[in-house]
């Protein structure tokens, strides 16, 4: 039954962590800091059909920013507008969570935040030096809501 199916997805909230719901990186729809506003990068925004957009600089893994779509609304393409001008007039802040972190936590860090989306980070402690923060991807509110409400 379906109410079984909802009550067992909340339930393992509990056991779940981010990590088996996440978007990995290289599935992420991102723009690069750098990027121009033009008629091109517009429509591949909104081709994307994506609301939150993150912004890295150089490297993927270095999210710097987050775009919301919405933001775009009184950005005229012909303008050539640097997404840089958009992004640091928002300043929308960045929400992290480790890779571990139950699903039940981060539901209860996106009913608390204003945003319904979180960078993932990991340690990284392989290989000879540091350790240091990897990013793994993104996690949305979604992805939870997802994990309770789908049938098996
Ligand atoms: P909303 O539904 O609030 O308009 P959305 O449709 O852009 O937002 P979500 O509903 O939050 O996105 O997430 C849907 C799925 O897409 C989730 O699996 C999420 O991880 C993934 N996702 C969200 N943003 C991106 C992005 N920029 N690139 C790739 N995947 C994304
Ligand atoms: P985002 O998650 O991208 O910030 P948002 O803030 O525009 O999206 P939601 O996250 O979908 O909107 O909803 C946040 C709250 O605002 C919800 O309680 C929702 O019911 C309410 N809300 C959304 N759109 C409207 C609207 N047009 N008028 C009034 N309330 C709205």
């Amino acid at each position: 039954k379906e109410e079984l199916n909802i009550i067992q997805g909340a339930l393992e909230l509990r056991s779940k962590t981010v990590e088996d719901v996440l978007t990995h990186l290289n599935d992420c729809f991102m723009l690069a800091s750098d990027a121009i506003l033009d008629f091109y990068t517009m429509s591949d925004v909104m081709q994307s059909g994506y609301t939150r957009i993150p912004v890295f600089e150089n490297e993927r893994s270095n999210i710097v920013d987050i775009l919301f779509v919405k933001d775009l609304a009184f950005v005229d393409p012909d303008d050539c507008t640097p997404l840089k001008t958009i992004t640091q007039f928002y300043k929308h802040p960045l929400h992290y969570v480790f890779n571990d972190t139950k699903l039940d936590a981060v539901l209860e860090q996106f009913k608390k935040g204003k945003s319904h989306l979180a960078i993932v980070q990991r340690v990284n402690n392989e290989g000879e030096g540091d350790p240091f923060y990897e990013v793994m991807g993104i996690v949305t509110l979604e992805d939870v809501i997802e994990e309770i409400i789908k049938s098996e």
